[in-house]
């Protein structure tokens, strides 16, 4: 009998990536795929470890799905991503009725662990080696990804797709858990990428997102020949079909002179760079590991409005990190204030087991206190980002549909108008009245109003005699 499965999936894009390759595989052996874990004979998370908050609730959600296991014992229950990698066995313990434990790096073996495990084998758990398990290049094999495998019909849309060009990450900034959960960083074969954004753009795919930990470090050699970010971007460039490329995520320190020419120089690149600052003070920065100081950061912002005066900069915060002081924090605030980012993710820190910071540093700023910097900072950034969206009213934007926008869900289904959205070679959301078959178009609106976080909108509407009518 068909096996059904449901895949749940929290956490960053590497997440959002890897389920769907693990549903193209499961696909591939005979599995369908359902909406609800209620229909599913498999149910599967796609976990997040970076902060405490996102793995108790997937504790919590499998607290939950046991009672569904009671009247459907037969339903699987596995637990993949950095948790799986993180708690290994500890998942087992705190939650027996998981029958698979898969770190991002076995992703490979889930048809064939949910095969024995159907077939009276037990429990099945498979992690890659830890980073001193064995020598670099060895750990390095054990954290595989299989990224041919694509499946356009898990992905948000058909035209937008992620392209992972890097896994692992080597920084070690010291509140992250990233480097022991993805392991060493590698950066993939540049011609395996190339061939796999053809696929993407043979399935339609106009957008794609390139994704790595610090994915403007990417380097591979082979041969003696070293390809970088930049090579490797004016390589996927020449792909036809694909309008659109972006890259996520930025490390400071390699955000070069070239890289940002071309960015600047190859059309099809957008300027969007989200380059995480963490914190606005040198003495955080030097606690953090983050390996550069604000100086270093400043130096690199005016690089880019430099090089691409109209690029949009976003970044990551952490609050409350330990020992930050009142002083460092209204740096972070003064950070913001000068660079007048796109938008930032706010975190609160949160201890991380087995990171430098757990083993050295004490946390030692209040939740009450790392929940007040936390509100303060969003509300300098939303206060920002309305004004920077509202210099762009009056303007003309080039938009890539993505579909109707949370807002038509409430409409009704049978109106010919719907709200539609989309984004900006910049990532602003957009809103505009539209209709459901110009998903997946590039359509130039005209901004009329705006808010923090979207620029709202109408098609501007099409000059006759420029299209010979
Ligand atoms: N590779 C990316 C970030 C990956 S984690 C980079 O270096 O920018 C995504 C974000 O989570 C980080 O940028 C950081 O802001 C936040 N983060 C990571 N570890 C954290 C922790 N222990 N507590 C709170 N936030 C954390
Ligand atoms: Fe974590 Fe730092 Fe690596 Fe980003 S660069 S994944 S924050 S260790």
């Amino acid at each position: 009998m068909t096996q059904r499965v449901y895949i749940k999936t929290v956490g960053c894009q590497m997440n959002v990536l890897d389920s769907e390759m693990v549903i193209a595989d499961l696909k591939r052996h005979g599995y369908t795929v359902v909406d609800s874990h209620e229909d599913a004979d498999c149910v599967l998370y796609n976990t997040c470890s970076v902060r405490e908050h996102a793995e108790e609730k997937v504790y919590s959600a499998l607290g939950k799905i046991r009672e569904s296991k009671k009247n459907q014992p037969d339903k699987l229950i596995g637990v993949m991503g950095c948790m799986a990698q993180k708690d290994q066995e500890i998942i087992f313990k705190r939650a027996p009725y998981v029958d698979l434990v898969v770190g991002p790096g076995q992703l490979h073996t889930i048809p064939d662990l949910l095969a024995k495990i159907r077939g009276g084998e037990g429990r099945q758990m498979a992690i890659s080696l830890g980073r001193k398990d064995d020598k670099q290049a060895v750990v390095a094999r054990s954290h595989e990804t299989f990224d041919p495998l694509r499946d356009p019909t898990m992905r948000p849309t058909p035209f937008q797709a992620y392209l992972r060009i890097q896994i692992g990450c080597d920084k070690f900034c010291t509140y992250c858990v990233v480097p022991n959960t993805r392991g060493p960083e590698q950066g993939r074969r540049p011609e395996q990428i190339v061939s796999e954004a053809r696929v993407l753009a043979e399935q339609g795919c106009r957008e794609i997102t390139l994704l790595g930990q610090t994915v403007n470090s990417y380097k591979y050699t082979a041969d003696g020949t070293t390809t970088d970010m930049t090579a490797l971007l004016e390589m996927l460039h020449e792909v036809e079909g694909i309008d659109r490329i972006k890259f996520v995520t930025n490390y400071p320190k390699d955000m070069t002179e070239r890289l940002l020419v071309a960015v600047r120089d190859l059309p099809k690149v957008s300027p969007y760079l989200h380059v995480p600052a963490q914190s606005g003070s040198d003495e955080v920065l030097k606690r953090m590991k983050r390996g550069y100081t604000i100086a270093d950061y400043m130096e690199m912002f005016e690089r880019i409005e430099r090089i691409l005066p109209e690029a949009a900069v976003s970044s990551d915060f952490i609050v409350g990190f330990c020992g930050e002081t009142d002083e460092d924090f209204e740096k972070s605030l003064a950070l913001v204030e000068r660079c007048r980012f796109k938008n930032s993710f706010i975190f609160q820190y949160s201890v991380r087991p087995g990171t430098k910071a757990a083993e050295r540093l004490e946390d030692d700023v209040p939740r009450e206190v790392k929940a007040e910097r936390n509100h303060r900072l969003l509300e300098v950034q939303n206060r920002i980002a309305k004004e920077e969206n509202a210099k762009m009213i009056g303007r003309d934007v080039e938009v890539l549909v993505e579909g109707p926008s949370k807002k038509a869900a409430d409409a009704d289904p049978d109106s010919p108008v719907v709200q539609m959205t989309g984004r900006t070679p910049c990532d602003r959301i957009v809103v505009f009245d539209g209709n459901r078959r110009q998903a997946g178009q590039l359509l130039d609106i005209h901004v009329d109003d705006v808010s923090s976080h979207t620029l709202i909108g109408r098609v501007k509407t099409v000059d006759v005699v420029s299209i010979g009518l």
